[in-house]
């Protein structure tokens, strides 16, 4: 079977005023109005078609995926890894890392297993070796306890609170509010305003509260500097958002600097990739935690399949409710129960996009800076990497200046 076309989907993930993180994490990091989601098609010369999606930042990913199709076309559907490696050869002219193209690959690999799952009559997760589980632990955003209480309530039992101010206020408030009921892990977004002296003073700060794991304590551009946290501290270590392919992340396994790796589903280079880099991990006893940030659902199907099939899944991260559109731009969203998401049954990855509800957000704006008042203009912190030092008391509650 041969591919006969491939097509591409870049929209607005919401308008301006509804577009943010989730509901759920008001008052935490946003980045309003600047969200795309770029979703593909791969299409055979039979008329089937597989779906995928790509970030990294979605309008140029757009680009490479046009300028890549050709590559495709014609070609074998059924000899995905081949194909990823026509694909990634073809980027060693503009540097060969990075997740723009890892946001390229991801997408049409995506596609393509999604496109073999179909022709062939089986979920994703069977050409991935079979299933370990039926439903994926996944975990939700919150910024307080009450929240948090609606939360649990809808059947949340996994929370990630964070953010560049307050981490430790409000972890130190939900343990408080709910003992052991709960997991709990903390994103400190890899800041580049943290000296690594103070990420490390930080961390240590978080080891009483029994988290799952803490996120990006120093910034991705210091990979050294999250090997010595890791020794100072007794805080599980999560990173990887920001890295693509198996060569981006698998330093930070081997070297030691992390327990839970956290690969994005739309950027870090494709399924077979995300694979790949488990069994590495798996190697070296470490977990898998796929990043969702700013992705949209179809991306999220793939997380489903990829974690339903290894043995060291730990826990996705879900952004279920941020905007009403992320239900209507695909066929329907990914069952929710038993505190995770439901592994799907059917052929393929289980969804399809709803290509007239996405033409009703076309693509407008693509950049910005978070909007949060820690990057207030006119003030020290504008510039991220000035570095401004967190207070004495704990890099507790901080207010811009
Ligand atoms: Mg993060």
């Amino acid at each position: 079977m041969k591919i006969a076309a491939v097509e591409t989907y870049l929209m607005q993930a919401g308008s301006p005023a509804e577009t943010a993180w989730s509901e759920e994490s008001a008052g935490g990091m946003s980045l309003s109005g600047t969200r795309q989601w770029l979703f593909v098609r791969v299409i055979a010369e039979d008329g089937t078609y597989g779906v995928g999606e790509g970030s990294g930042w979605p309008a140029v990913v757009q680009a490479a995926v046009r300028d890549l199709a050709p590559l495709l076309v014609g070609q074998d559907v059924y000899n995905i890894d081949r194909l990823w490696s026509r694909l990634h050869l073809a980027q060693m002219g503009h540097g060969l890392t990075g997740t723009v193209g890892g946001g390229a690959l991801s997408a049409l690999d995506m596609a393509l297993w999604d496109l073999n799952g179909k022709l062939l009559g089986v979920p994703v997760w069977r050409l991935l070796g079979g299933k370990f589980r039926d439903v994926v632990p996944a975990y939700a955003h919150t910024s307080s306890v009450e929240t948090t209480k609606r939360l649990i309530d809808r059947g949340y039992r996994a929370f990630k609170t964070g953010g560049v101010s307050s981490a430790l206020d409000k972890a130190t408030a939900l343990r408080a509010a709910f003992g052991n009921e709960i997991d709990l892990m903390v994103d400190l977004h890899g800041p580049p305003w943290l000296t690594p002296a103070d990420a490390r003073r930080m961390s240590r700060e978080f080891e009483p509260l029994n988290l799952l794991f803490l996120e990006e304590p120093v910034a991705p551009e210091h990979p050294n500097e999250l090997l010595r946290l890791r020794d100072a501290c007794h805080v599980p270590v999560a990173a990887g958002e920001r890295t693509a392919k198996i060569w981006g992340l698998a330093p930070l396994i081997t070297s030691g600097a992390i327990d839970v790796a956290q690969p994005d589903t739309g950027r870090f280079g494709g399924i077979g990739q995300m694979k790949k880099l488990a069994a590495i991990a798996e190697a070296f006893g470490v977990t898998i935690a796929p990043h969702a940030g700013t992705l949209g659902p179809v991306a999220e199907f793939a997380a489903i399949h990829l974690m339903a099939a290894i043995p060291n899944a730990l826990i996705l991260e879900r952004f279920g409710s941020d905007w009403p559109g992320r239900e209507r731009v695909i066929s329907a969203p990914p069952v929710f129960r038993d505190g995770g998401l439901e592994v799907p049954d059917v052929p393929g990855l289980g969804v399809d996009l709803v290509l007239d509800e996405i033409a009703k957000y076309p693509a407008q704006r693509n950049t910005g800076i978070p909007n949060d008042a820690h990057y207030a203009p006119g003030t020290a912190n504008e510039h991220l990497y000035i570095q401004p030092r967190f207070n004495a008391t704990g890099l507790r509650a901080r207010t811009a200046e």
